[in-house]
């Protein structure tokens, strides 16, 4: 088994959104690439194809803060977004693995659509699947049986395998010693 880190269908997307922000291993310092991506229409449309209608800088980046929040939890208090955004429910397009109903923001907008989506994501027991590694934040969604996993690099063969688990398990080999 690989490491397979890409969410189903359109979660991917959201998944995506959320990696705009983390740590990289190789500078260790808080990168974030939401701003430039939001400027640059080609790449928006390319990286995040669902998430069309007006993009905002500062509702996307609480948006993205909230939602990191709430990773990893089936029943997230996601209150505030969705009174920012309000969502309406709509009989879903035939797409394989696609819900027969689909949220879709009452004001079309990157933002609401990218709620909508995780809206979804919760209906079909999906959303706590979708976790950031403890070390680089790095969002990947858990494919494992029992969702058991934890880090980024839990497969370190992986070509997007970063050293994060092997971090972690070499400071408490040394923490131990
Ligand atoms: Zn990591």
């Amino acid at each position: 088994m690989g490491a397979r880190s890409e969410a189903p269908n359109s979660l991917e997307q959201v998944r995506t959104f959320l990696n705009t922000w983390r740590i990289p291993n190789d500078t260790r310092v808080a990168t974030d690439l939401l701003a430039e991506l939001i400027e640059d229409d080609a790449r928006w449309s390319a990286e995040l194809p669902g998430m069309t209608g007006s993009r905002s800088l500062p509702e996307l980046t609480s948006l993205r803060e909230e939602l990191r929040g709430a990773l990893g939890q089936a029943r997230p208090d996601l209150g505030a977004a969705l009174r920012r955004h309000p969502l309406i429910a709509l009989v879903g397009s035939e797409a394989e693995g696609e819900p027969p109903i689909a949220h879709l923001p009452v004001d079309d907008n990157a933002a609401g659509r990218i709620l909508g989506i995780v809206v979804d994501a919760l209906a079909l027991g999906r959303w706590d699947r979708l976790k950031a590694c403890p070390d680089c934040q790095w969002v990947f969604y858990d494919h494992s049986r029992n969702g058991s996993r934890t880090w980024c690099a839990m497969y370190a063969e992986s070509p997007q395998g970063r050293a994060c688990g092997s971090i972690a398990k070499m400071r408490a080999y040394r923490a131990r010693k």
